[in-house]
């Protein structure tokens, strides 16, 4: 399984709900642009957590099977 994640900056309001709803969490705030930003996209497992908790829809997360599995 490989995860893809999308953050579209134009939505997000910076209110950290992905870092909260993220049981790694993947994300943290950039302090330069106060959107959210992936941080330790590796360790993601794909819950989709952060897509349902983002009230604005910036967050898109795409499961991709490996190519040969
Ligand atoms: S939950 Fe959505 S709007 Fe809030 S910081 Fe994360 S990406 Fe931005
Ligand atoms: S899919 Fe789950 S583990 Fe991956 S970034 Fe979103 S909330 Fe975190």
């Amino acid at each position: 399984m490989a995860v893809k994640i999308t953050i579209d900056e134009r939505k997000c309001t910076g209110d950290e709900l992905c870092i909260d709803g993220c049981p790694i969490p993947c994300y943290q705030i950039n302090e330069e642009t106060g959107k959210a930003m992936l941080i330790r996209q590796p360790e993601c497992i794909g819950c989709k957590n952060c897509e349902e908790v983002c009230p604005t829809g910036a967050i898109r997360v795409e499961i991709t099977e490996e190519a040969g599995l």
